[in-house]
């Protein structure tokens, strides 16, 4: 499958393009959406390259999902969720825009849904969230 090195978080990952960071290991990185679903919604993905779930190899799915489990932990302790739903999409028509793997971590509430796509968040507001992320990182350990 191509990858295109050129893609919006192939320059997030070399530092080309700005990108509120909340957190990374050895293998993976995390940040917040730009156009978030609901407030602390995060995406997490390898640091290495691969186009989605399709041509990722054993040990990229293994890392995103370890962190995604860790940031699932996160986002229930930092925004008092009742739950987590993680997306990752495969492909353009399955409803994939940006060309690296990724997974979609959304603090969900009963009762609250999603927001619809392409909102553009405030900066500030998503610096606000980052910090309460990290917080609960940092406690959690
Ligand atoms: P999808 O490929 O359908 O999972 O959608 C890509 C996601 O990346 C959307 O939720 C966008 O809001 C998000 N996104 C696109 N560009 C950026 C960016 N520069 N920084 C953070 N999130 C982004």
């Amino acid at each position: 499958m191509n990858y295109d090195s050129d893609n919006i978080f192939a320059k997030i990952l070399r530092g080309e393009i700005p990108c509120e960071k909340v957190f990374e290991d050895a293998d993976t990185f995390v940040f917040m959406d730009i156009m978030p679903r609901a407030d602390g919604h995060c995406l997490v993905i390898p640091k290495t390259p691969c186009r989605n779930m399709l041509d990722a190899s054993d040990a990229q799915l293994a890392a995103c999902l370890r962190t995604v489990r860790k940031m699932g932990h996160a986002v229930m302790a930092a925004f008092g969720a009742e739950g987590v739903t993680v997306q990752q999409f495969n492909e353009a028509p399955g409803g994939q825009e940006v060309f690296h793997l990724h997974y979609h971590v959304l603090p969900r509430h009963e009762g609250v849904k999603l927001r619809p796509p392409g909102q553009m968040a405030d900066f500030d507001v998503l610096k606000t969230q980052a910090d309460k992320l990290r917080a609960a990182l940092a406690e959690l350990g």
